[in-house]
């Protein structure tokens, strides 16, 4: 264990209000100064988890140890983390520096310390000289360096953050997740990270768990994730994908009857669902060995910038279900698209086709 930064261990979390379960028996471990995000959707148990983490609060079971030191009966101030809110939770009556300055002075630091802290944090944040402002002189990306500054002006072991560019227009926020993994880079705490954004929480971390009904979904790093989703729940969730329903029969998948050549899953016999992600489909002109292909109508076609996303409807396969393919816009410039109506093949390499249940 370095000095820097701690393990967290989560053991069997449970957290009940009346009869609702916010937390199921969750159970995970995030390494020494490692940068772990707790992705789901809204109301799937993310900042509960986080609470329980930070001690304000309790759950009915379970234990959470901070490297060897059980700390579920320790309250907040005690526990040595930094925190910062999804609404920034900034005193608004005191300048910058008394609000960075206010765990230090919590902790009774010496005023010659607090100053020389408060510096340094404003510093790691990009907001040097600007100590005097007040709360309100300031923008929405600026308040949350603030108050990222106070998470750890006292360079805390475990550093915990609840959706904290939410509030944050989509260029500013995208350049805050850049930065803020940097940060991370730097300071080497242990950082858990909470978002409902599954491309915020690709971009940053090492690795993610996924929560959904405050269970444990899938835990790994991005791309495992991304590649090997455990369900369709993810497969849904992160990322784009077009799910299309798949019969696997003494190893032979088909989907509306037609064979379908698996790279992985064909081993279970049921119903499961084939998971086409745009950017892994293409327009097929022939059909050659190694891919499935799929015949059906172009019914949307959508210039995006870097990429042009053209909507299919199946028909030979299947009737009715989409599939979204998306084409780079370097090659949508090299050869003509088809045109909305007419018929098109897309073909999915056999080592780009899985299913999931
Ligand atoms: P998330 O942060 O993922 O959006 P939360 O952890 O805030 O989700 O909430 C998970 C679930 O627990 C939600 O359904 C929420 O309504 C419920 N919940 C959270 N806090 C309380 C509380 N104090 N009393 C009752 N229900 C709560
Ligand atoms: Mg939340």
């Amino acid at each position: 264990m370095n000095e820097t930064s701690l393990n967290i261990s989560i053991r069997e979390v449970t957290k009940k209000y009346d009869q609702f379960y916010a937390l199921k028996d969750v159970s995970l471990e995030i390494n020494s100064g490692e940068f772990m995000t707790l992705l789901g959707p809204s109301g799937s148990g993310k900042t509960t988890l986080l609470m329980v983490l930070a001690g304000f609060t309790n759950p009915d079971y379970g234990s959470v140890k901070f490297g060897d030191e059980e700390v579920i009966l320790k309250p907040p101030h005690l526990r040595g983390i930094g925190m910062v809110f999804q609404n920034y939770a900034l005193f608004p009556h005191m300048t910058v520096e008394q609000n960075v300055g206010y765990p230090q002075k919590l902790r009774g630091v010496s005023t010659a310390e607090t100053k020389r802290s408060v510096e340094e944090a404003l510093s790691t944040v990009k907001l040097e000289g600007l100590g005097h402002r007040g709360i309100n002189e300031l923008s929405g990306g600026q308040r949350q360096r603030v108050a990222l500054a106070r998470a750890i002006v006292f360079k805390p072991k475990i550093l915990l953050m609840d959706e904290p560019l939410s509030a944050l227009d989509k260029k500013l926020r995208e350049e805050m997740q850049i930065e803020l993994r940097q940060l991370h880079d730097t300071l080497n705490m242990t950082t858990v990270y909470v978002t409902h954004d599954q491309k915020e929480a690709l971009t940053m971390s090492d690795r993610i768990t996924v929560i959904n009904d405050g269970e444990l979904m899938q835990l790994g790093r991005p791309n495992e994730i991304y590649e090997h989703p455990n369900n369709h729940f993810i497969a849904d969730f992160i990322g784009e994908s077009s799910l299309l329903p798949v019969t696997v029969r003494n190893g032979k998948a088909s989907l509306n009857g037609e064979e379908v050549t698996l790279a992985e899953g064909a081993e279970r016999s049921g119903d499961f669902l084939l998971v086409v992600r745009p950017e892994k489909a293409f327009l097929a002109d022939k059909k050659v060995k190694g891919s499935n292909y799929f015949v059906g109508k172009l019914i949307d076609s959508i210039f995006q910038g870097e990429s042009q996303l053209l909507v299919v409807k199946l028909s030979s396969r299947d009737d009715g279900h989409e599939v979204r393919v998306r084409v780079p816009n370097e090659s949508v410039t090299q050869k003509a698209l088809p045109l909305v109506g007419e018929n098109v093949t897309i073909g999915l390499k056999v080592a780009d086709s899985y299913v999931v249940s």
